[in-house]
Formats: structure tokens, sequence, C-alpha cells
């Protein structure tokens, strides 16, 4: 039987030089808490101090512009929610796109209920935002532009950069979410003009649970959701996720590592599974077909349900997704597909492939085979078609 995981947006294995790494960190005499003024604690303080500037170097910053987190979720809330309240009396507008994560589409709304006025931005047919609407929409009022860099569900990298560029001519604070870009694209906060940044450990070989948010020296940003200890510099209390800290930090050591020679190398798949599935009838990529993550291919198939394909998948030994893991197991069809102008009834029919490291060309030629009887079964079967 055939094992072939293809849901890397979804989630990644755990890095066996990670779980390497956390190990050291659960068990022996590394338990201690790096408050503590004790040998214990100031052996693991030192630790911690390692792995932020790791972190940091990796992408462009210093050691003090990094805050652990919970994961991306923890991130995007955290940025977001900080920046908004701690420059309410300054302005109300943010601007976001309607193609965002939850994490960040949801945190948002939360404070458009709280005196907030949001401007969510509409995307192209390939889901991605134009500079010149941002530019559009900023008003005296705004304070905030949260814009993610590479999206979950259909790939697309946004033009970050440039709207980076916009907000520091207007000295708008800017988000970005690059939960997904990190580890495939370069990500450096300078080049791409931010303040407060995004990233998760368990989209990059890391574990779940663990992310970390830069926060440019100088932004004006408070932590606005934590009440409790000192910890981070008073910027996120609770005692710290050691183990998880140890591990992203060796996971993004490696990202750093690999990142050029994987990348190339799954582009090839990627590029073989993209003029596999469209040459069959029917079917179309989404998503932009050239910004878009080296590992992250999407698509639209007329007359079948994603859910039905991922099931028959499955009992092929792979593990596919439609779009994004949080809106399947809904029958809500994606808001990001939505947001592309594609159909109600043909939103339904998505299939996310997103490789990574163990995949090889054998298993996207298996793959491949695989779904030519899968797809003639389900449309045979299927009520859409005529
Ligand atoms: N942002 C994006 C773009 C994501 O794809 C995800 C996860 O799917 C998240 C945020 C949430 O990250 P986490 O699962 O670490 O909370």
């Amino acid at each position: 039987m055939h094992s072939i995981y293809f849901d890397h947006s979804g989630t990644t294995p755990v890095h066996p030089a990670v779980a390497e790494e956390m190990y050291r960190y659960l068990t022996g005499d590394n338990f201690g808490n790096p408050s503590s003024v004790h040998n214990y604690g100031l052996q693991i303080r030192k630790k911690v101090t390692e792995a932020r500037e790791k972190v940091a170097q990796a992408i462009g910053a210093s050691a003090g512009e990094i805050v652990f987190t919970s994961g991306g979720t923890e991130s995007d809330n955290m940025a977001i929610h900080g920046a908004a309240y701690t420059n309410k009396n300054r302005g109300n507008h943010i601007i976001t796109s309607a193609v965002e994560h939850h994490a960040v589409l949801n945190t948002v709304k939360a404070l458009g209920k709280d005196g907030f006025d949001i401007t969510v931005l509409p995307v192209d047919q390939y889901g991605m935002v134009s500079v010149d609407d941002v530019a559009a929409a900023i008003t005296d009022k705004t304070i905030l532009i949260t814009i993610m860099h590479a999206n979950n569900e259909v790939g697309t990298i946004m033009p970050v950069a440039e709207i980076g560029k916009l907000a520091r001519e207007r000295k708008i604070i800017f988000h970005v979410d690059a939960v997904q870009s990190f580890g495939k694209i370069p990500v450096n906060v300078d080049e791409l003009g931010v303040n407060l940044l995004s990233v998760s450990g368990h989209k990059i070989y890391g574990p779940k649970g663990i992310g970390a948010l830069y926060i440019r020296k100088g932004t004006r940003w408070r932590q606005t959701l934590f009440h409790g200890g000192a910890q981070e510099r008073l910027r996120r209390a609770g005692t710290e996720n050691i183990p998880g800290i140890m591990g992203l930090a060796r996971a993004i050591e490696l990202a750093v590592e690999n990142r050029e020679t994987e990348s190339a190398r799954l582009k090839v798949l990627r590029d073989k599974l993209i003029k596999g599935l469209t040459g069959m009838e029917d079917v179309r990529l989404t998503g932009h077909p050239v910004k878009r993550l080296p590992n992250h291919a999407s698509f639209l198939f007329k007359y079948i349900e994603g859910e039905s394909m991922l099931l028959s998948l499955d009992m092929k030994g792979i593990a596919a997704s439609t779009g994004s893991a949080c809106t399947s197991g809904s029958l809500e069809p994606s808001h990001v597909l939505l947001a592309m102008g594609v159909r109600h009834e043909e939103a339904h029919g998505s299939l996310r492939i997103t490789l990574g490291k163990d995949n090889t060309e054998d298993d996207v030629d298996y793959f491949l085979e695989a779904m030519k009887p899968i797809v003639e079964k389900l449309r045979d079967m299927s009520p859409l078609k005529d």
C-alpha cells in the first residue's frame, strides 16, 4: 500500500533533527524555567536567547524583535489586535484582503464590531491583491494594513514588498502573515518592508503549537491580549514553551539551509503535477500560474466534489486536501475561491496538492495514474454533469 502525503500546507511531519532537539528539552536537567535565577533557569535562558537569534537571523531581524507565540493564529491575533488598540488614538481604519487566513480575517472582523472601520480588498482571478487598490483604500485614518505573503489555499504570492513600500511612505503599520511562505521563498523583513510578521512551526517540519511574531523596533505596538507575567519582555505573558521554542529554532535553521535546493526540486515536481492534471478535461489550475509557492498546486474539477476526490485518493494511500485544513469538513465553499470569482457550485470541486521534503517524482507519477480512474468514476456518478 502506498502512503503519500500531499498536504504540507496543512501541516508537516516533524523533522527527526527537530524531534531530537526537542527531546533534549523534555528530559534530563533541561527543564528549567528561564525566569528562574538559579542555574537550571540560567542554562535554559541562554538556550532561548540562542534560539531567538537563529529565528531573527533567518528573516533579517534582530533578536530583540522576535516574540515566541503558540503559532500562526496567535501571532496574527497578537499583531493585529496590538497594532489596532495601540494606535486607536491615531485612527480606526484597517485594510486587509478577502483571501486572508481566518486567523487574520476573523480577528479583523472582530475589531470591526468594536468601532474599527475595516476595508476588505477584493482580489483578481488569481487571488492576487492589487497594489493600486491598497493605495486607493488608504485614508488619513488608516493605521494598519494586513496582507498575507502567500495564500494557503491557492499558493499565490502577493506583492507585499510593494505594499510595504506604500505603507512605509504613509507611516502605516504593515503586518504580513508569512506562515505559508517562510521556508519556501525568501522572507526578509527589510526587503518586505514589514513592521509585524507571523510564522508558524508546524508548516516547516517543526512542532505544532509554536510560532513567532516579528515586531520591528520602534513600531507602535503593545501586547493587548494576554495579561500575566513579564515574559518575552512584556510582550507575551506565560512561561515559555521551551521544547517548542528549541524545535522551532532548529526547524527554521533547517528550512534556511535547505530552502533553495528543496524549492527548486519541488518546483519541478509541482510543474509536472500541474501539467498532468490540467491536461485532463474540465480541470483548471487555481491561483497564479507563475507567482505561486514552489510546492503548491491547486485545481478546480468540474462536476466533482472535492471531498469525494479526497476519499477516493485516501483509499489509494494519498493524502491531499480541498483548500485549507480549517475549511474542509465544513460544507461552506472556500472564501478564497469565492473571492476569486469562482461560482459556488464550482468551488466545491477543489483539490490542493502541497508537496514536501519526502515526496518524489514516483509519488507524482503514482498520483497522476491514480487520478484518471477516480475522476472518470466520480464524473460518471455525478448528478452535476449535464
Ligand atoms: N496563516 C496561514 C496563512 C495559515 O495557512 C495558517 C495555518 O493553516 C495559519 C495562519 C495558522 O497557523 P497555526 O496553525 O500555527 O495557528
